[in-house]
């Protein structure tokens, strides 16, 4: 839409989840808040994802707790967006003992609180329908959820609109962001605090302040597969999982299996590869994925590597059905941090999330940044 107003309390760069959930957090404190990107819809990383807002395997220290608030909000505006929830909580079924080791130490963490480690008998009771390959434990979290992020971003940006007063800017490029002003290749818009919220645009904005958090691109493959004609009951990862996920990397008893997976499962190490596996409503699966890390990846799906994950399901689930949709993803992504935000003048802030948790962390970060720094009490969703 062409703007009728051009001043503001907030502007915010970047429809994908990390704008949108600083657009929430700001005008939950009262301010007048517009969000203004370059595309009419997201079609970046926020809808490319599996949608699912994970919270056990984030790091501990940081990402877990944020997590947890992340997926109560997005347990809170789901009805109020319109967005189903499609699956909730996580199984991981592993089929070796050293994996075994590394959920046994999990589960005596605080991470572990309310999760089950369950044998292949009790999870062939619990989860009889999925059709699991045989385990020799699987860990059980009932604290997860999966929307499907094609449908769940737009239902978000249309909510803002239409619920919560939030204005989209007609689709324009951010050329430059001053103290109270962002300049488009449609005019200046004003406000007195601006978020940008950039993604995996290293070169763009603030092109100094992504190379100082060492930020590059991590590309991903994903596949939809045909609806197996069998429900999961939640998402599923896999031992795999366990060397990528830090809140289970980092435990002492990850190095073991990370030594096995390196001697029997060296080309998905490579690749990057492990599994998730996440079912629509029509039944469909969402697979994934690969990481490979570049600032300029390939836009390419390599079926080498499609093999690769599809290998890991077969280990799991038994044959894949047909594959019936490809795509790549990419996110911002640094080994030095997870997430940063930074004011990078009076009043303008660039808000990164630098893994693959966006999706699991972004509202409990924008509600962080915004109260940080705009003073202003954030109020329930329900009384904003
Ligand atoms: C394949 C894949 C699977 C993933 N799986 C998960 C998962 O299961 N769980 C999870 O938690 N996370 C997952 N992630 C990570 C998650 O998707 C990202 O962390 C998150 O989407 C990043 O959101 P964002 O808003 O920063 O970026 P984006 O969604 O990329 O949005 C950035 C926006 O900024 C806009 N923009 C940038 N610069 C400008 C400018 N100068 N002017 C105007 N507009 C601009 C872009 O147009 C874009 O719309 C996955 C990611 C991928 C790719």
């Amino acid at each position: 839409m062409t703007l009728a107003r051009r001043e503001f309390d907030v502007a915010v760069v970047g429809r994908g989840i990390v704008g949108l959930a600083h657009a929430l957090a700001a005008r939950r404190s009262g301010k007048r808040v517009v969000v203004i990107d370059r595309h009419a819809r997201a079609i970046g990383a926020s809808i490319r994802n599996f949608g699912f807002v994970t919270v056990t395997g984030q790091e501990r220290h940081n990402m877990w707790p944020l997590a947890y608030r992340t997926r109560d909000i997005w347990a809170d505006i789901a009805p109020r967006a319109g967005i189903a929830v499609e699956q909730t909580g996580l199984v991981l079924p592993v089929r070796r003992k050293a994996a075994v080791a590394v959920l046994e130490a999990f589960m005596n963490t605080e991470m572990g609180e309310d999760c089950r480690l369950l044998s292949d008998a009790q999870l062939q009771t619990l989860d009889g329908e999925t059709g699991f390959a045989p385990c020799e434990a699987a860990l059980v979290s009932p604290h997860e959820l999966r929307v499907e992020a094609r449908m769940a971003i737009p239902a978000i940006a249309n909510w803002l609109e239409r619920e919560m007063d939030v204005t989209f800017a007609e689709p324009t490029s951010v050329l430059a962001c001053e103290p109270g002003r962002v300049m488009t290749n449609r005019g200046e818009i004003q406000a007195e605090a601006i978020f940008v919220c950039p993604g995996d645009d290293l070169n763009g904005l603030f092109p100094d302040v992504m190379a100082e958090c060492e930020v590059t691109r991590c590309k991903l493959q994903m596949l939809r597969l045909a609806a197996p004609g069998r429900r999961l009951a939640r998402p599923l990862m896999s031992d795999l999982g366990l060397v990528r996920y830090e809140g289970y990397a980092v435990l002492p008893e990850a190095a073991a299996l990370a030594t096995e997976l390196r001697a029997e499962q060296p080309a998905q190490l490579d690749a990057g590869v492990h599994l998730i596996v996440a079912q629509s409503a029509d039944g469909s699966l969402v697979v994934g994925d690969s990481h490979e890390y570049s600032d300029a990846p390939d836009p390419f799906q390599h079926e080498r590597i499609n093999a690769l994950i599809l290998e890991e399901f077969t280990a799991v689930l038994g044959p894949p059905p047909p594959v019936i949709e490809r795509w790549t993803g990419s996110y911002a992504w640094s080994s030095r941090q997870n997430w940063f935000s930074r004011e990078v003048g009076p009043g303008v802030h660039v808000t990164v999330v630098t893994c693959g948790a966006g999706m699991s962390t972004a509202f409990a970060i924008g509600e962080r940044v915004i109260e940080a720094t705009l003073n202003a009490p954030i109020k329930e969703i329900a009384d904003a």
